[in-house]
């Protein structure tokens, strides 16, 4: 079978668990945590990084230090994997999914910088904050949210899980990576995304109070001085020394997963020329990863549930796209801007064999097996 994105554990990984276990330090109190901590803002470009547990813990102590809470409102992308929804909702908060933009398939920013104008001139509640998520390794537009920042003190927390690596190329953000646009930026390092931790995930921010705020969250809310002393609701979110030690081994290796990830889109995009497929975003003012090399199919008539199917068979594991945030279940009364071009990409979209290390052999195999199956359907 050739998986849809594996992680590689190609370098100091088991030499820094050895290390832990060596030293015994395998919960959060441990050396790997604070290194990692420094290393990884230093990688990302941000002041400070704030480890947790996982990238959606990472989205809910964030968006509580950002303010989010009952009687709050936090504009989110329509089209995104669920966690990026569920981290507003644990906060109290209620939603306002708004549709992608056709030429990235991220948050259409325009739509909501346009909307939330409309509402306020209706005196209309607006969001208080937007939670823009960079997906599939391809950087949100971002002026349209910097505009209603400093005209409505809009904060902006990026969901930067699936794009660590990707910057902007132009305008005032130019040579800035994702994650540094806003007061916040989380990432997650899950087994599929671009460096893992097995499990895990960060903030960084330029705000040492954001920062501080989020560490005492993660961590029970310790009050400083006495033990056992807390002045709030915290939760148990820190990153442990085990999982630290594989991340820090993984982050050195982060330079070289991501030009693999470009390399191995600009081969798709090469092979996939002659089919009936649209390649996945890359604009012009951007510099994505590809995270997870996603295709949209250009005959509306073929369901991608099929293909799916069909390359299984081949021992091809693909994946459809997600269905909006306004066709799930929890979400489905959550108020929202738009929503069709969102589900468009559900209908029409499937993510192809990504791991950084795939070979050109096997990635051969899928495209070959891609163009027989729809020469034949
Ligand atoms: C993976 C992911 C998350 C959640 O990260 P976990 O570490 O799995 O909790 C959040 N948002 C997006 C867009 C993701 O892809």
């Amino acid at each position: 079978m050739i998986p849809l994105s594996e992680p590689s554990l190609g370098g100091n990984e088991a030499r820094y668990l050895r290390e832990c276990i060596d030293t015994g330090y395998v919960s959060s109190a441990g050396p790997f945590v604070g290194r990692f901590e420094r290393e990884f803002a230093a990688a990302v470009g941000a002041p400070r990084a704030v480890a947790c547990a996982s990238g959606t813990a990472a989205l809910h102590v964030a968006l509580l230090a950002a303010g989010a809470g009952p009687g709050s409102v936090v504009a989110v992308s329509d089209f995104t994997f669920i966690a990026s929804a569920n981290a507003a909702h644990y906060t109290g908060a209620a939603l306002l999914l708004v549709d992608s933009e056709p030429e990235t398939w991220n948050m259409n920013t325009e739509l909501l910088h346009d909307e939330v104008v409309r509402r306020a001139r209706l005196g209309r509640p607006i969001p208080d904050i937007v939670e823009v998520v960079h997906v599939l390794g391809h950087p949100a537009r971002m002026e349209p949210l910097f505009e209603l920042r400093d005209r409505f003190w809009i904060d902006i927390v990026e969901d930067a899980a699936e794009s660590l690596g990707a910057s902007w190329t132009e305008g005032t953000l130019a040579g800035r990576q994702v994650g540094t646009a806003g007061g916040a930026g989380c990432f997650s390092f899950n087994g599929n995304k671009i460096i893992t931790a097995g499990g895990g995930g960060a903030i960084v921010t330029a705000d040492h109070e954001l920062a501080d705020v989020a560490a005492r969250l993660s961590d029970q809310a310790k009050a400083p001085g006495e033990h056992y002393r807390h002045d709030d609701v915290g939760f148990n979110y820190r990153l442990t020394n085990i999982a630290a030690a594989v991340a820090s081994a993984q982050l050195e290796q982060l330079p070289d997963k991501v030009a693999a990830k470009r390399a191995l889109a600009a081969r798709y995009r090469e092979s996939l020329r002659p089919l009936p497929v649209t390649p996945p975003p890359s604009a012009d003012w951007a510099d994505p990863t590809f995270w997870l090399y996603s295709i949209l199919l250009d005959d509306p008539g073929l369901d991608p549930a099929k293909l799916v199917a069909a390359l299984a068979a081949d021992g091809i594991q693909t994946r459809r796209l997600w269905p909006p945030l306004h066709d799930q279940r929890p979400y489905r009364s959550a108020d929202r801007i738009g929503g069709a071009v969102a589900d468009d990409l559900y209908r029409r979209g499937l993510s192809l064999p990504s791991s950084a290390h795939l070979s050109e052999h096997d990635q051969r195999t899928v495209v070959a097996a891609l163009a027989s199956i729809l020469a034949a359907s």
